[in-house]
């Protein structure tokens, strides 16, 4: 059993609230959120953060990027969303398994 709780996720051992998913890509509320729609996307391929990404995985990210625009339409947020992606401890990555953050419902002012 994986020690990554995202893996686990995933993999359906931990339950989520799904939004989407597909063989490669699953996205699930943020279990704390910090908007009122904030749902991660993420690939169910471990991978540690954007900084471990490879060449072959890139088609895999822009898959993400659409999924995520996807959602953000499906959710009512045409009007705009932000996507984050915090890479590594210092910019406040705490679960080391890739995952984009889809913000949206609120007036971001930075
Ligand atoms: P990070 O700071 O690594 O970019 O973001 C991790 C996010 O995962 C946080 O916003 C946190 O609330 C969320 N999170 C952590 N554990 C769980 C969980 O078990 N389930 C869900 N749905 N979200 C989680
Ligand atoms: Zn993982």
């Amino acid at each position: 059993m994986s020690e990554c709780i995202f893996c686990r996720i995933g993999a359906g051992e931990i339950p989520s609230q799904l939004v989407y998913q597909d063989p490669a890509i699953i996205a699930f509320r943020d279990i704390h959120p910090q908007a009122p729609t904030h749902i991660l996307i993420m690939p169910r391929k471990h991978i540690a953060s954007l900084a471990e990404l490879k060449t072959g995985d890139l088609p895999m990210v822009a898959r993400m990027l659409a999924v995520a625009n996807q959602i953000a339409q499906e959710q009512g947020l045409a009007d705009g969303y932000r996507l984050v992606i915090n890479t590594g401890s210092k910019a406040g990555q705490v679960v080391m398994h890739l995952h984009m953050h889809l913000l949206g419902g609120k007036q971001f002012s930075n």
